[in-house]
């Protein structure tokens, strides 16, 4: 089979494609054809070598893929060959034209859903519904400002807080951006690009502010975000590149905080959770994963540059 691996961390060029032995799926463990894989922000930091996980060399990235049950491992109940099915995380890496994964990495994929969107499923899916139903425990009546909406996570938080009934405010970089993230469910868009644009944000709240911010780059915005929060705020960290300074004070006036996590941290019945309401969002169409970018396999370096360039409008996939 043709897989991309690393041999030492470095940039986009130290993801190469190689000839692999197809990999036998032993007990518990499934193998999968793998069709598509999603492309996320943190498959380039771990193959930088920056991540706080870091894989032994050489390894195959990706815990993302779309794809069908090749062949199952004794003992194996809850996959049969055949099954169209998404992948949260892999144990043989997903950038490759087979995975193994263990049988509780799998799961199903409703009919409405094709096997590209599946790739785009398990970490931006998972950390959107994570950060508002088990983090800012998302009331109906609440506003959210989902702050970068137009990438993975982003899109995905609009959908799930519009299915929630919160009034949803959100943000992108681009017109393209900004059309899109109006068309998935953001009530009102704002340019983060545009000066002065949180002021007009918190004058759309009529100067109460906001509940909840999912927050998708805190270094930049965090000091901003704690002035647009209303009484009981919350502000969720999701993503960050680098340090940032806040005044304190602006959370004490309004009783607020700010919480943060990563999705390798999550509890056993928090991902159960997680797998339930998605499944039940895909299959009723209230949950829709949007493939921005199709690129070959291998073409991974490319889509390693590209994810991190500005002008997100959806997932990044590659196609085996
Ligand atoms: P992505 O698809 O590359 O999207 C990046 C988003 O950030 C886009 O919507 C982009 O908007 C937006 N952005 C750019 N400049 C911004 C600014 N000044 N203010 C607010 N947003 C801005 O990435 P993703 O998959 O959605 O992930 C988003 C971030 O969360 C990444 O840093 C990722 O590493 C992190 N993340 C963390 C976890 C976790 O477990 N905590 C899980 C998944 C992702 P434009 O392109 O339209 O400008």
């Amino acid at each position: 089979m043709k897989a991309i691996r690393v041999h030492e961390f470095g940039g986009p060029e130290v993801l190469k494609l190689e000839e692999l032995p197809t990999p036998k799926p032993s007990k518990g463990e499934v193998l999968v054809r793998v069709h598509a894989i999603g492309v996320n922000p943190y498959d380039t930091y771990m193959r930088a070598g920056t991540y706080a996980l870091k894989p032994p060399l050489p390894y195959t990235p990706g815990s993302d893929a779309g794809g069908v049950v090749e062949a199952v491992g004794e003992g194996v109940i809850k996959a049969k060959p055949g099954d169209r099915i998404y992948t949260a995380r892999t144990i043989s890496g997903a950038y490759a034209e087979y995975a193994l994964a263990l049988e509780q990495q799998v799961h199903p994929l409703p009919e409405r859903i094709d096997l590209k969107q599946g790739a785009g499923l398990w970490v931006p899916y998972g950390t959107a519904y994570h950060a508002l139903h088990h983090q800012a425990k998302a009331r109906a009546s609440e506003t959210v400002l989902v702050h970068g909406a137009s990438g993975g996570v982003g899109i995905a938080a609009l959908q799930i807080a519009r299915a929630m009934g919160l009034h949803v405010i959100g943000t992108a970089g681009t017109p393209k951006g900004l059309q899109l993230i109006k068309r998935e469910g953001a009530h009102r868009v704002f340019n983060h690009g545009n000066a002065g644009y949180q002021e007009e944000i918190l004058q759309a709240t009529g100067s109460r502010g906001v509940d909840i911010i999912l927050e998708m780059l805190a270094n930049v915005n965090l000091a901003s975000d704690t002035k647009l929060l209303a009484s009981s705020g919350r502000v969720i960290v999701i993503g960050s590149r680098g340090e940032v300074t806040i005044n304190p004070r602006e959370l004490m006036s309004r009783r607020a905080s700010i919480r943060a996590f990563t999705l390798w941290a999550i509890t056993p019945a928090e991902e159960a959770d997680i797998h339930a309401g998605l499944f039940a969002g895909l299959e009723n169409g209230t949950l829709r994963p949007i493939v921005g970018k199709e690129l070959p396999l291998a073409e991974a370096a490319r889509a390693h540059k590209e994810i991190l360039e500005a002008g997100s409008a959806g997932k990044v996939v590659l196609i085996c």
